[in-house]
């Protein structure tokens, strides 16, 4: 497995692969692998002959007063890791290699940034699709995985890579959950064991909005109200949004239709980790 710091060198090594013809997977990662991230590069190897990881913690999209100088680093680990579940090539530069002057262009996907995470943290988004335009401008051609874990995230890249005609295709790829249901994130080794247990009420209320929809409710205000107050039951938990949307549009219904699929999506807060988490939910 070839380690990059520069962008020449990880461009370099995917334009000679290309050249091979040969196809790459890339996979975008802030670090502190677990199996969700290791599944994205499982994927990754069995659709694609080469596959590039990318090991960045970007400044960008953190606000101030968020994680990012506590996000956590383990570098030798994450290489470890990364190779054992099947990485060829990992990119992993410095803010000065990514940012060599402060940027003056930033990318910003309209309307499906808007709710939800947009509206949390107003900055985010741009300063995810700016790093990932930049990820994809260096990787050049390829398939990219993502996590439906960051469900509007997945929606929002998706979204930028079809207007801006990059020669990129965004495969989703599921959710991994830890086996009482807590959706896999480097942000859960933040959790003390009491909030880590208290964390669990995500996917418990996300999975009772489910029940609700599968028994008939076609109200989606109805469901988005019961999933929260199975997370304001939870003492340890603040919640967030919780909320009942179409997943191509990220809207609020007005009415669940039969035979239509929903997103259910819901944050909390435990202790000072906010988590999120999604359950996809057929309507009968
Ligand atoms: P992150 O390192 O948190 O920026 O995540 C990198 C990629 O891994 C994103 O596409 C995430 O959606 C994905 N990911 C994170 N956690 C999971 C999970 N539990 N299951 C599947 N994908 C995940």
């Amino acid at each position: 497995m070839q380690v990059c710091s520069t962008k020449a060198e990880f461009r370099g090594f995917l334009d000679n692969v290309r050249a091979l013809g040969r196809t790459v997977g890339l996979v975008p990662t802030m670090g502190a692998l677990h199996d969700g991230h290791l599944s994205l590069l499982r994927s990754a190897a069995a659709e694609c002959d080469v596959v590039a990881l990318t090991i960045f913690v970007n400044p960008l999209q953190f606000a101030a007063g968020e994680d990012l100088s506590a996000y956590p680093r383990p570098l030798e680990r994450d290489l470890e890791l990364a190779e054992a579940a099947g990485a060829d090539v990992v990119f992993t530069p410095s803010n000065a290699e990514m940012y060599p002057v402060p940027v003056a262009t930033t990318v910003h996907v309209d309307g499906l940034t808007a709710p939800m995470e947009g509206a949390a943290r107003p900055t985010h988004f741009d300063g995810v699709t700016t790093v990932v335009a930049k990820l994809f401008n260096i990787a050049g051609t390829c398939r990219a995985y993502f996590g439906e874990k960051d469900f509007q995230q997945l929606a929002v890249v998706t979204r930028m890579a079809f207007d801006l005609d990059q020669p990129v295709t965004v495969v989703p790829c599921p959710i991994i959950r830890e086996t009482d249901g807590l959706a896999m994130s480097s942000r859960n080794a933040y959790l003390d064991r009491a909030d880590r247990e208290a964390a669990t009420v995500l996917h418990r209320a996300l999975r009772a909005g489910a029940a609700m929809i599968s028994a008939g409710e076609t109200d989606p205000g109805i469901v988005a109200r019961h999933v929260a107050s199975v997370i304001e039951a939870e003492p340890l938990a603040s919640p967030g949004y919780a909320e009942v949307v179409d997943p191509a549009t990220l809207e609020t219904p007005t009415v669940l239709v039969p035979g239509s699929t929903v997103r259910l999506l819901a944050t909390a807060l435990f202790g000072s980790t906010r988590l999120l988490d999604n359950l996809e939910v057929p309507v009968p």
